[in-house]
């Protein structure tokens, strides 16, 4: 019996699952016995969409439906925690599992943490992340720098450090350090993010540390709770799913890829919070000059669940409507957040104005975090 700390490789013995699977589909296995056994009275997964760049959240509560949602969707920048407690009433009358990135998971216990979802009624299975592609700049980097049609891709995965495309006629893998160089590749609040193994989750399932005759066939899982521990075991033992005790040589090649990776994030952020100078204010105030006043930041912002007009009430500098807006606007938002920004990027990928959203956010919470000490709960997470 697995319990909390094991670390394991995993793979499922469906065939449905198996063939859409990323990495042997212990993922996606472990939510259908969760589903057929009522641990959970839904999942909350995601899928493809209208193609490879689109990923859609998807709720589902009917088993046979699952395997719509495996594979890996690196163009999938979306986040999970506000979407569940805008529509779901944050789990607070149901049972769910959700698959998340580490970014998702931090915002659920941000968002738990102010009584928004109640973890109790929530499992959920962390994927590792290396980082997430923005789908716009995905398709503009397969045309250039891949020279193939973004419509003619079937596939795209990230592996040993390169972007690799499937398409009609072949296959084509490119660094991601070379593209990031040319202006591509990862978001770049990803290659500031060091939340690389989602350990705050129930289990946490990756491909880094999977070899021999594994490798390509099965996914990592490190347990990393008592209720992580049942949801496996119970899938072993209905069958759906099949463990084998981690290659040890794996274990250590797994720590030093995520040991590499947690070093690139740090060089990430040097290289970015430096890029803003002395003047970090002055930037500010600067690029966000060019804010149309959609409110998109504050709408998709997955740990904040204030209205903008609620933000807002109560400053006699922010009107309605005024263009550009006062600088109180973002100042607002910004302390607003200050504690709690988990770098997801979804105010950078989602403003109209390309404004750096992301960055500014982040560099004030590094920024507010040494001067403070980290006040993030029982959850300490370093990003
Ligand atoms: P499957 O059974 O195929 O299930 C995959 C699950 O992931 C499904 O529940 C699906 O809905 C969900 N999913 C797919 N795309 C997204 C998304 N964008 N956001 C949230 N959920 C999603 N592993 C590593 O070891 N190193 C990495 O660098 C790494 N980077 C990753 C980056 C991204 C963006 C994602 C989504 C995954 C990454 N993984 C990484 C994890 C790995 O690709 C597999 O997801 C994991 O090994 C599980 O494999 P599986 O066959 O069991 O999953
Ligand atoms: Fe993955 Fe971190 Fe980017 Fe979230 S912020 S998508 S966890 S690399
Ligand atoms: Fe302004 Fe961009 Fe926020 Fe819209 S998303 S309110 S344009 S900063």
């Amino acid at each position: 019996m697995a319990k909390k700390g094991d670390m394991l490789y995993a793979w499922t013995n469906d065939a449905e699952i198996k063939k859409k699977a990323e990495l042997g589909g212990a993922v996606t296995a472990l939510w259908k016995h969760a589903l057929e056994s009522k641990m959970v009275d839904a999942v909350f997964a995601v899928r493809k969409g209208a193609d490879l760049y689109d990923a859609q959240p998807v709720f589902i509560t009917d088993p046979k439906e699952l395997a719509q949602t495996a594979g890996s969707l690196h163009c999938g920048t979306l986040l999970m925690a506000k979407l569940v407690k805008k529509y779901l009433d944050g789990a607070a009358n149901m049972k769910i599992g959700v698959t998340v990135k580490g970014c998702d998971m931090m915002g659920f216990y941000e968002l738990a943490k102010r009584k928004q979802i109640d973890l109790d009624n929530v499992i959920m299975i962390g994927v590792n992340c290396g980082g997430s592609v923005s789908p716009t700049l995905a398709r503009k980097m397969i045309a250039d720098k891949f020279g193939v049609d973004p419509d003619k891709v079937h596939k795209e995965e990230i592996d040993k450090g390169q972007f690799i495309i499937e398409y009609e006629g072949g296959h084509k893998g490119i660094s991601m350090d070379e593209l990031e160089e040319a202006g591509y590749g990862r978001r770049s609040n990803c290659r500031r993010c060091k939340l690389k193994v989602p350990r705050q989750a129930d289990l946490a399932c990756g491909n880094w540390g999977v070899i021999g005759e594994k490798a390509g066939k099965a996914t990592f899982v490190e347990v990393c709770s008592e209720k992580g521990a049942n949801l496996l075991n119970g899938a072993v033992k209905s069958g759906i799913l099949a463990t084998e005790a981690a290659n040890p040589k794996g274990l250590e090649i797994r720590a030093k890829v995520e040991g590499a990776m947690l070093k690139l994030g740090e060089k990430w952020r040097k290289k970015d919070f430096a890029a803003l100078g002395a003047n970090m204010w002055e930037t500010i105030n600067k690029e966000t000059a060019r804010c149309i006043k959609c409110y998109s930041c504050i709408e998709n912002c997955p740990v904040c669940f204030t209205t903008p007009e609620a933000l807002m009430k109560g400053s006699l500098m922010v009107k309605p409507g005024e263009l550009p807006p006062n600088p109180m606007f973002h100042l607002r938002r910004f302390a607003h957040i200050s504690d709690t920004c988990v770098n997801c990027g979804q105010c950078e990928e989602l403003c109209p104005a390309d404004i750096p959203l992301a960055l500014f956010s982040h560099a004030i919470r590094v920024e507010g975090d040494a001067a403070y000490e980290s006040k993030l709960g029982k959850v300490t997470y370093t990003n």
